[in-house]
């Protein structure tokens, strides 16, 4: 991988809470992105044009038609193809200086381990509990910082949690086994911007992360596109929260 470049990344050294050391961070960094769906898209999107140094994307889905009115970077002629290596071509011929990997198979939990235990942060971009149990507990094994986000009807939410997490909770301080119900894309239906708007602010925490900024932890923000409010709830650690209890 290679530094900052001085003109694609000019507007963030230009920031006195970035400057060249913050990009250079950014630059040295690693990102894993779990899920290449309407979250992934938005947030891989902007850790790429940011310079995120490197870049490992997983998803072993194919592009489906019913995913092309929100997932940003598939056209139709994607359709049937690994969402995990369609999406790191084009975000390679985006930023062509930054390290982009493609894993397309079905991760198992020692695979995970080892992907989440390579990145500087976590972006949990999946669909569905179980996955995203496993993607918090290697993050909090290995200690790493995830930042965590979902997207169904007009309804996001948010939330980073770790590196430390002896005083702060994790995912699972948040969600139960039997909330398993809650996340039904297929069944809800999802309105087209709000997984953008949530893996956008993905990047962000991500970015600010590696840049070195401060961010709330443990705290769960939730947009609702109705009103277009968004509000924030603190998460309490739970004592006997079986990952980081
Ligand atoms: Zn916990």
């Amino acid at each position: 991988m290679s530094g900052p470049n001085v003109h694609r990344d000019a507007r963030h050294m230009a920031l006195a809470q970035v400057g060249a050391q913050g990009q250079e961070r950014i630059a040295a960094a690693s990102a894993l992105v779990v899920g290449v769906g309407g979250l992934g898209c938005a947030a891989a999107t902007y850790l790429a044009s940011a310079g995120a140094g490197e870049l490992c994307l997983v998803d072993f889905d194919a592009v489906d038609a019913t995913n092309l009115g929100r997932q940003v970077l598939f056209g139709p002629g994607d359709i049937g193809d690994a969402k995990a290596a369609i999406a790191a071509d084009k975000l390679a011929q985006q930023n062509p200086a930054i390290r982009i990997r493609a894993i397309t198979d079905r991760l198992d939990e020692s695979a995970l381990r080892e992907a989440v235990a390579k990145a500087h942060v976590v972006l949990d971009c999946t669909d569905n509990f179980a996955t995203r149990f496993q993607v918090n507990d290697a993050c909090v094994d290995a200690g790493r910082c995830l930042v965590s986000g979902s997207a169904i009807r007009f309804e996001g939410q948010l939330a980073v949690f770790g590196p430390d997490y002896s005083g702060s909770p994790c995912y699972r301080c948040l969600y139960t086994e039997a909330d398993e119900s809650l996340l039904d894309c297929a069944g809800n239906g999802v309105f087209a911007p709000v997984p953008g708007v949530i893996g956008t602010m993905m990047a962000v925490e991500a970015l600010k992360f590696l840049a070195g900024l401060d961010s709330p932890r443990g705290t769960l923000r939730l947009y609702e596109a109705g009103s277009g409010n968004f509000h924030s709830v603190n998460i309490p650690k739970r004592p006997d929260c079986p990952a980081c209890g």
